[in-house]
């Protein structure tokens, strides 16, 4: 458009550069500690991580998606077992459950976090539910009170999908200190990322933090070329969890500012005929996403008109996973999710987002709506 700046939908660079420095001396030293898999870059980040997340270990692994996989093994999904969870999610939370052999069972969700809705949850329990996996959609913690109450009642785990929501809190306590066990991916889009692919399987207990250190090493327990059962190669390398360490003291403060961007968003956003997201608590949001909803059939107009003017968004998600053509064979009807994918759109967002973008992005969806 005329000379003027695209705005993409996120710009890794304000957060690369200033580290730019650290990034390059973690990469010499693990050059020179000639350790590329399972050494002191892994134990520490390990570490750190369960102490900033609260839990007992951190098991690092090749990416979120093996994190759900290997996280619903290690807690003793067998084939058959069903499993549930939100329809409205990134592909691999239900995905990792048919890889298993589960059965993924949807539930609807709360229409204003976008996160499970318990209700549904508790009425597709059968005999055959084994656990259920709360996404933290977009950053919003979801109703860990009343699905932990469902869990603890009905003998089920709770597998919380961090991935989208790193630093996130709920009545005080880190989001991956809430369930059995809790999956973070490193992706590079996500609120802390590595240089490439990662993940992470985080609990408290004992028997399923050992469970997937031999899951992610071919099913060895500690001896090697001794397997035990069929594994994975999932592990995490030393050089993704070097850069990690060196982005992890910072996410606090990045999370911080991204609450401010999306408070920003949210006042010049405040007339218009759209609903932008809440924060319900005791959830504390870390905005992965800030993510409207456009009703009435205006919401592709609304992004077409954004796109015109150079503005990036994303529509995250648009097939309902109940509905996917992966597995669709005429699931119930989930109103809210149905619903929901019609209507979302979300904004460019990152850390040092500058207000000038913000009004640009008001200005535009304002004209667009009126
Ligand atoms: C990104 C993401 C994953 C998968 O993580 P990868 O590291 O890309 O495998 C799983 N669940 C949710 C909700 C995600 O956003």
């Amino acid at each position: 458009m005329s000379g003027r700046k695209e705005l993409p939908l996120l710009d890794l660079g304000p957060e690369l550069a200033p580290l730019e420095t650290e990034l390059v001396a973690a990469m010499t030293r693990v050059l020179h500690s000639r350790r590329f898999i399972l050494g002191p870059e892994v134990e520490a980040f390990e570490r750190e991580l369960a102490s900033y997340i609260g839990v007992a270990h951190a098991v690092a692994l090749n990416s979120g998606t093996d994190a759900l996989i290997i996280g619903l093994r290690a807690l003793g999904v067998r084939p058959g077992d069903e499993v549930i969870t939100s329809s409205f999610s990134f592909f691999a939370s239900a995905e990792a459950i048919a890889l298993v052999g589960g059965v993924p069972v949807f539930a609807d969700i709360e229409p204003r976090s976008f996160n499970l809705d318990p209700a549904s949850v508790e009425a597709r329990i059968s005999p055959r539910t084994r656990g259920i996996i709360p996404v933290h959609l977009f950053g919003h913690p979801a109703d860990m009170r009343a699905l932990g109450k469902l869990a603890r009642e009905r003998g089920l785990f709770l597998l919380e999908d961090v991935a989208q929501a790193f630093g996130a809190e709920y009545d005080g306590v880190r989001v991956g200190a809430l369930g059995d066990a809790a999956t973070f991916s490193f992706y590079p889009t996500k609120n802390l990322s590595a240089l490439g692919d990662g993940g992470l399987l985080a609990t408290s207990r004992e028997d399923v933090a050992r469970e997937a250190r031999s899951l992610r090493d071919h099913g060895t327990r500690g001896i090697r070329y001794v397997h035990h059962q069929l594994g994975y190669n999932s592990r995490l390398d030393e050089l993704q969890a070097a850069f990690l360490r060196v982005k992890l003291p910072h996410v606090d403060a990045w999370n911080e500012a991204r609450r401010r961007v999306a408070d920003a968003y949210r006042q010049r956003l405040a007339d218009l005929d759209l609903s932008t997201p809440a924060e319900l608590p005791p959830g504390r949001h870390v905005y992965h996403q800030f993510t409207l909803r456009i009703g009435a059939g205006r919401r592709d107009q609304a992004r077409a008109k954004l796109a015109a003017a150079g503005i990036a968004t994303s529509v995250y998600y648009p097939v309902p996973l109940h509905r996917m053509p992966a597995w669709d064979d005429g699931a119930p009807s989930l109103p809210e999710a149905e619903r929901t994918a019609t209507e979302v759109l979300s904004l460019p967002l990152w850390p040092a987002l500058d207000a000038a973008s913000i009004d640009r992005v008001a200005s535009v969806l304002g004209a667009a709506l009126s």
